[in-house]
């Protein structure tokens, strides 16, 4: 068997496809910026198909990329027949001794973090999966807040995760603080809080993508224990979805400097660290022209879409594959 990293970093951007990668290529090397996966040593390309549809949700993707199965469209970690629960990486590798941290740039009940600790036979039943996080057990979340904390007649999604031991900041040094082995960062506890605002958009206060990694790296190290942290880059496919070139491209170097911390992570510790980068889908069937980058839907598509790696394993993810065969690859190193 071979060496099991002991590190894992699974970065997910949200509609981030060859499109967009090379919108992003182009425009970083124009005005001397980079983007540091494109650095990896192991590129890969992996197809989205849901179970039932040739473009795949966010959902169904995340349940490929987490569990290695895939399902119907808007179901989320349950097999196609809306009824097999199914376990995700995040899970197996607990039960391995390894911590685990969830971060995002939407709300913590969207369906990408959402796919790594909840089920649901529909991804909008947002109080029943955020409701999930108190029994996962897991040591790290960080995203916007959730959409629907609150509901008639039942426990607040706060009290329930505060009497579960989880401590819940909404600033990243009270965070960094917490000496609680559970710990929750949210911009905000007001309902609805969908997203943190675009990285073009953003003021002093508001998080970075970078930041929440840097901290949950603090946060998963405590313990000197290995660790599981996904990562996701979610404003990409916000952007993609209302056609937004600037937005577009915050959010893609967003994802790059979250991406960075965990690289000077890998550079402290390469022979134990594994980082994949990849997307869940392609969003907004964007194509290079004369004009610079086109859109040819508000949509997402069937695209197939990239994949990065370096460290422990890294040469895995080579070729083209599907997307359900990354976490068959990952789990590999441990069975
Ligand atoms: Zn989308």
């Amino acid at each position: 068997m071979a060496q099991s990293p002991k590190y894992i970093f699974y970065f997910i951007g949200d509609g981030f496809g060859i499109g967009a990668l090379t919108f992003a290529e182009n425009k970083a090397t124009e005005s001397g910026d980079s983007l540091c996966f494109s650095q990896f040593p192991v590129t890969g390309l992996i197809t989205t198909h849901s179970a039932n549809n040739l473009v795949t949700c966010s959902s169904a993707a995340v349940t490929a990329l987490a569990c290695g199965e895939k399902t119907n469209n808007n179901m989320l970690g349950v097999a196609s027949d809306s009824v097999r629960v199914l376990t995700p990486v995040s899970t197996i590798l607990q039960q391995q001794g390894y911590l685990v941290g969830i971060a995002t740039s939407v709300s913590i009940d969207h369906a990408t973090p959402a796919g790594f600790y909840a089920h649901s036979a529909s991804r909008r039943s947002y109080y029943d999966i955020a409701k999930q996080i108190s029994n996962s057990g897991f040591e790290f979340f960080a995203g916007s807040g959730f959409l629907k904390p609150e509901l008639k007649d039942s426990i607040s999604i706060f009290s329930l995760l505060e009497e579960n031991n989880y401590f819940i900041s909404n600033s990243i040094s009270q965070c960094s603080d917490s000496k609680s082995f559970k710990n929750i960062l949210i911009q905000t506890t007001e309902k609805d809080v969908k997203q943190l605002p675009f990285s073009i958009y953003k003021e002093e206060d508001d998080f970075t993508l970078a930041q929440i990694t840097q901290l949950g790296i603090e946060k998963l190290c405590s313990q000197n224990k290995p660790f599981f942290f996904m990562v996701e880059g979610g404003l990409i496919d916000w952007a993609a979805h209302d056609n937004l070139v600037e937005e577009l491209y915050g959010e893609i170097k967003e994802f790059s400097d979250a991406i960075e911390v965990a690289l000077k992570f890998y550079k402290q510790h390469p022979k134990e660290t594994l980082i994949i980068a990849t997307a869940d889908h392609e969003t907004g069937g964007i194509f290079i022209d004369l004009n610079d980058i086109d859109f040819t839907t508000n949509e997402h598509t069937g695209n197939i879409v990239p994949v990065f790696a370096i460290g422990v394993g890294a040469e895995n993810f080579s070729g083209l594959f599907d997307n359900t065969k990354i976490i068959k690859k990952l789990l590999k190193f441990f069975y």
